[in-house]
């Protein structure tokens, strides 16, 4: 049987929204790359009662339970308490940990603070985890079929112990767990329904689980399989990706982060041109690709921003890029000039791209209407630029 995990972040901060939950996010990829699946993550105040109250529901019925948060000195600290109450123990005082903890003040030059002490107090029976990252010791409860692991909020500790202490017990505990792989692949230029059309009979496929997220003008399709060992997961996915990219074929870019812009740059560097662009009504978002994606290398040469550009009051989208190119391309001197463009018109935003070949002063034009936020446009506009110049015949 494979164990069932849950997560239960603590920390009031979490609820009022000044901090955001990334320890859960971090766990949950760390489980699912040992082979163990997430069931729930809750976010529970520093309340003790109800802090207890979510333990004692999550130890009945799930065989991991890691907490994050709350193992710190101060009064709004409940961890401790909280999961003592839970499986019915007393917290008792462990003298080595007390040591420990002492002995980290020591070697940072500081003296302990009374506060402290309260640190060194674990429920009865509980596996301390030495912490030599910070202060914070952790420590695991086993309560009847179950454990409860405590870990603490800060990202930095909490992600030392997990890797040092927490997976390495698990894998002790549970020692034939299967391996979660993903792979994302990354498609441009088409919608999610269209996506979902040419493969919406992977998506119902139960291993590997395949699904889709829209982003600007860029649709991803995360394929997770579950294996006995890596190799075995990584044969579930070849053989849905390539089914995948027979579908898709140039649609999908790039997998697993890579961007837009850098594979762009990538075909300019093997033809050895360069590329700058003009931007209007953006953010910038298109140079802001490029540049992130150039890493000085010089294949991206410049980008100008404009604050709205209209060469005249009935907006001819076409006219406008035109012209946009004709006065910015020789400023910049490249090969080729991408110009981006967002309207924000009464009732609709209209974007317009468009690419410009510096050699034979030959343009290419694309508008469209979009449906979505304006904050959204510009990186909208600038996806719909790259994929211009990446299926451009050079
Ligand atoms: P200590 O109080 O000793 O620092 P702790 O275990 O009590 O450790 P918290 O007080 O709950 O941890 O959190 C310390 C800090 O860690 C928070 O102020 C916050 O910046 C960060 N943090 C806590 N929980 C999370 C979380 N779930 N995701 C991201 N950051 C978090
Ligand atoms: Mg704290």
């Amino acid at each position: 049987m494979k164990p069932t995990a849950e997560i239960i972040a603590i920390g009031s901060e979490l609820l009022s929204g000044y901090i955001v939950d990334t320890n859960s996010s971090h766990i949950s990829r760390i489980l699912s790359l040992g082979g163990i699946q997430l069931s729930f993550i809750s976010t529970v105040g520093d309340d003790e009662e109800v802090i207890a109250a979510t333990v004692t529901s999550a130890l009945s019925r799930s065989d991991i339970v890691l907490t994050t948060g709350g193992l710190g000195p101060t009064i709004d600290d409940k961890t401790r308490v909280s999961v003592a109450l839970a499986t019915n123990r007393q917290l008792v005082f462990e003298h080595d940990l007390l040591e420990q903890i002492e002995s980290r003040f020591n070697n940072w030059g500081r003296k302990m603070s009374e506060n402290n002490m309260r640190q060194a107090y674990i429920p009865d029976g509980a596996i301390p985890i030495e912490n030599p990252v910070g202060t914070a010791p952790c420590f695991i409860v086993e309560h009847d079929q179950s454990r409860v692991i405590c870990l603490p909020g800060v990202p930095r500790e909490m992600k030392y112990l997990l890797e040092h202490e927490v997976m390495p017990y698990l894998a002790r505990v549970f020692p034939s767990t299967d391996v979660i792989k993903t792979r994302v692949l990354h498609t441009v230029g088409v919608g999610e329904s269209v996506v979902d059309s040419k493969i919406g009979h992977l998506e119902s496929m139960r291993n590997p689980v395949v699904g889709l997220a829209a982003h600007q003008g860029i649709v991803d399709i995360r394929i997770t399989a579950t294996g006995s060992s890596e190799k075995e997961a990584d044969k579930l996915i070849y053989s849905v990706e390539e089914e995948a990219r027979a579908h898709l074929r140039e649609v999908i870019f790039g997998a697993d982060g890579q961007s837009l812009a850098s594979v762009v740059l990538g075909k300019l560097e093997k033809s050895g041109h360069t590329v700058s662009v003009v931007e209007s009504g953006t953010s910038g978002e298109l140079a802001s690709k490029f540049v992130l994606a150039d890493n000085a290398k010089g294949i991206f040469q410049a980008g100008i921003l404009l604050s709205n550009f209209s060469s005249s009051d009935d907006c001819d989208v076409d006219r406008d890029m035109e012209e946009m190119i004709q006065s910015y391309s020789t400023n910049l001197e490249s090969n080729f000039v991408i110009a981006s463009s967002v309207y924000d018109k009464e009732n609709s935003i209209v974007i317009g791209v468009a690419l410009f070949n510096s050699g034979d002063r030959s343009m290419t034009t694309k508008t469209r209407g979009f449906g979505g936020h304006i904050k959204y446009a510009g990186e909208w506009a600038a996806n719909v630029g790259l994929d211009l110049l990446r299926n451009y015949d050079i």
